[in-house]
């Protein structure tokens, strides 16, 4: 009898499955050229191991604790990662840094800061890292470009869909911009 051949798509191609993880990254800036320092994070994040997928629009959103300062420019990407959770956090801090970014005030202005709001469907508690964000379920400026991209994923803990998070926000400016 002879060996059957690879399962294979009627068009003859093998189906491509994604190799990584999908994860989803919550960009914001309000100090300088927001939308330089926004183009320039995407860039620096983008490698071998961090391959880029989607962007959602730009938002514009009124900061949240600290009121007065500038607007910030909100923006979630979509990257598929062969990155360890730790690792990824790592390398969104030197992003971080390389565009001047220094831990001051809390909540304070900030030329970039990168939040790692999903990875997978992994669940983190470590000292230096909570997947998914522990606050991302909370704001509007992360919830409607999440949408933007994917409205069904689930958060692993709650199960609930990002559609279902974004209904239940009350409140919080936030406007979509054009490039
Ligand atoms: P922030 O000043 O808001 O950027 O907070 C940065 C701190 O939050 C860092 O010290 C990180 O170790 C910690 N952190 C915990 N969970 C996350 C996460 N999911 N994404 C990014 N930073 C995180």
């Amino acid at each position: 009898m002879s060996a059957l051949p690879p399962a294979r798509e009627p068009s003859g191609r093998q189906s491509k499955q994604p190799s990584g993880k999908l994860v989803y990254l919550g960009l914001g800036s309000n100090l300088g050229d927001r939308y330089a320092n926004l183009r320039s994070a995407v860039e620096q994040l983008t490698a071998p191991d961090l391959r880029l997928l989607r962007l959602s629009g730009l938002y514009e959103t009124e900061p949240i604790g600290l009121r007065d300062q500038a607007w910030f420019l909100n923006q979630v990407a979509e990257f598929e990662t062969d990155l360890m959770p730790l690792q990824l956090l790592r390398r969104a801090q030197k992003v971080e840094r390389a565009l001047g970014r220094r831990r001051t005030v809390r909540n304070g202005p900030r030329t970039l800061d990168v939040d790692i709001l999903l990875f997978g469907s992994a669940v983190v508690d470590c000292d230096d890292l909570t997947v998914p964000h522990p606050r991302y379920h909370e704001r509007r400026f992360v919830l409607a470009p999440l949408a933007e991209l994917n409205p069904a994923l689930r958060d692993p803990r709650t199960h609930q869909s990002v559609t279902q998070l974004l209904q239940a926000v009350r409140g919080q400016a936030v406007r979509r911009v054009q490039e």
